[in-house]
């Protein structure tokens, strides 16, 4: 087969990794052809992650802030849910961003191909499109091509009450009783939407601890904060899913091995996410794939092949869309022939769960795991004016650092915006700063943000003690 197609950069994959190279590399000057599978651009986080999540989480924050504000002396006669419209306005979150790129990729006039790309030769791509192949000859490439749902072999994947992430988004229903299994940050937003929209959640964890990566302490206050809205079943695996017409009867185990059923009308399996290299015929352009189907990559994003590029969640953990960006920028600089390397010393992480949980760099986990001469400030958010006047003191910030030199090696969050107050600290980490640094940096009263100066202050002694 002749190729149909040329170009001189060709990206696969349209999520916030190959968008973002996209443009860098056309900004660059380079020729570019992007391509996308889905009729839609915008990958994974736009279509069916981040966006549609976080409009679900705020309409679900408004169901649980107008459920409680008795506390603080208002009462709404409707408290009802119109599931088309809450259906519409996410819908309408993911269009305006979507359609945004679109516009952006035509003004930097980058060619935008739907279909299925596979390698076919070092240079070559087959593109399988509605009407037939088209044969792509790229001078260099950079694979975008993200990841999906990871599957349970004994779950049955094919009824319809049992969903994936991209299902749950959907919105088709409110169970009465919905099981998530999988206590991670998906498995986590969802329930929590799910939960303000009617169901009764319950959220089934294999570890011992909801999102293990993070340090319990933060996740105690979230489970606390949670009590009365997620049934949380810790060290607990679900080994078998029968599904019958008026249930899906689970089998439980917890950690004893002691096992239990239990009905549920839908279950969302929230276990992680496979990246898709497997899936690209990546041999046939001698691009190497790991066992698991991620891409191993330089500090270039270059793979075993120089002119061939991943990024995103195809070439590593942590699975987020603003590490995916970062990526992207520096396969497309290095592909234009500029000097460049993805050299971030952090990537922040949030669960946009009520109260959220956030964290940055080392976790005290983490820290005492590698030997590390270490030590903590925490501020508790009960001190702090503006989660007082907020009735939400379900809230601490951690610092986590160098017990000789006082720089910031990790900071821990959870209240509520506890993921906007994670960029002081993301860049306090950059820059190398001090817990001195932080607290004689003045913050503005009242805020949440305060807790971070405050918990500096505990740090360098300028505070000695709480009330
Ligand atoms: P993706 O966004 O996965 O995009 C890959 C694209 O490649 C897809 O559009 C796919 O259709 C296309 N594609 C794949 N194979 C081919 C092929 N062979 N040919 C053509 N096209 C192909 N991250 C955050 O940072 N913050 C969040 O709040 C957040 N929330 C999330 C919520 C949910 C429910 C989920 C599922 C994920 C969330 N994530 C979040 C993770 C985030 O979505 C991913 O990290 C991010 O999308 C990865 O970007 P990417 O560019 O690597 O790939």
């Amino acid at each position: 087969m002749k190729p149909t197609l040329q170009t001189q950069l060709v990206v696969i994959g349209s999520g916030p990794g190959g968008y973002s190279a996209a443009f860098r590399a056309a900004d660059l000057g380079m020729e570019v052809t992007l391509i996308e599978r889905y009729s839609e651009l915008g990958g994974v986080c736009l279509n069916v992650g981040c966006i549609p999540s976080k409009a679900l989480l705020h309409v679900a924050q408004i169901r649980r802030e107008v459920s409680t504000a008795a506390h603080v002396g208002l009462s709404f006669s409707d408290n009802g849910v119109d599931l088309d419209k809450v259906r519409a306005f996410k819908q309408s979150s993911v269009d305006k961003l979507s359609g945004g790129v679109s516009a952006m990729a035509k003004e930097r006039k980058v060619r935008v191909l739907q279909g299925y790309a596979r390698f076919s030769g070092s240079h070559q791509l087959l593109i399988e499109q509605e009407d037939g192949v088209q044969l792509l000859q790229f001078e260099q490439a950079i694979i975008a091509a993200g990841s999906r749902s990871v599957q349970l072999p004994f779950i049955p994947h094919d009824d319809a009450r049992v969903w994936d992430s991209t299902a749950a988004l959907e919105l088709r229903s409110i169970p009465p009783r919905l099981l998530v299994i999988g206590g991670g940050i998906i498995g986590l937003e969802l329930g929590t939407v799910y939960q303000s929209l009617g169901s009764q959640v319950t959220v089934v964890e294999a570890s011992p601890q909801l999102v293990p990566a993070a340090d319990k302490d933060l996740i105690d206050i979230f489970q606390r904060s949670n009590k009365d809205y997620l049934t949380v079943l810790l060290s607990t695996r679900v080994t078998a899913v029968e599904a019958r017409a008026d249930a899906l009867g689970v089998t439980l185990e917890d950690a004893k091995g002691q096992p239990a059923q239990q009905d549920f009308d839908a279950i969302l399996v929230a276990v992680g996410r496979r990246p898709n290299g497997l899936l690209l015929d990546a041999d046939k352009a001698g691009v190497k794939v790991d066992e698991r189907g991620f891409i191993p990559v330089s500090k270039q994003m270059q793979t075993s092949q120089p002119h061939i590029f991943a990024i995103g969640d195809i070439a590593g953990e942590p699975m987020l869309a603003h590490k995916a960006t970062h990526e992207g920028h520096v396969a497309a600089e290095v592909a234009a022939g500029h000097r460049q390397s993805f050299d971030a010393l952090v990537i922040p992480s949030i669960a946009y769960t009520n109260p959220e949980i956030a964290w940055v760099g080392l976790t005290e986990k983490q820290a005492r795991q590698q030997g590390l001469a270490y030590q903590v400030a925490a501020f508790p958010w009960k001190f702090n004016g503006r989660a007082i006047g907020a009735d939400r003191v379900d809230g601490k910030t951690k610092l986590i650092y160098d017990e000789a030199t006082g720089r910031l090696l990790g900071a821990g969050l959870v209240g509520i915006n506890a993921g906007e107050l994670l960029a002081e600290l993301t860049l306090a980490i950059e820059f190398g700063a001090t817990v001195d640094d932080i607290a004689l940096t003045i913050h503005a009263h009242p805020t949440l943000s305060e807790s971070v100066g405050l918990a500096a202050e505990l740090a360098v002694g300028t505070i000695t003690d709480l009330p």
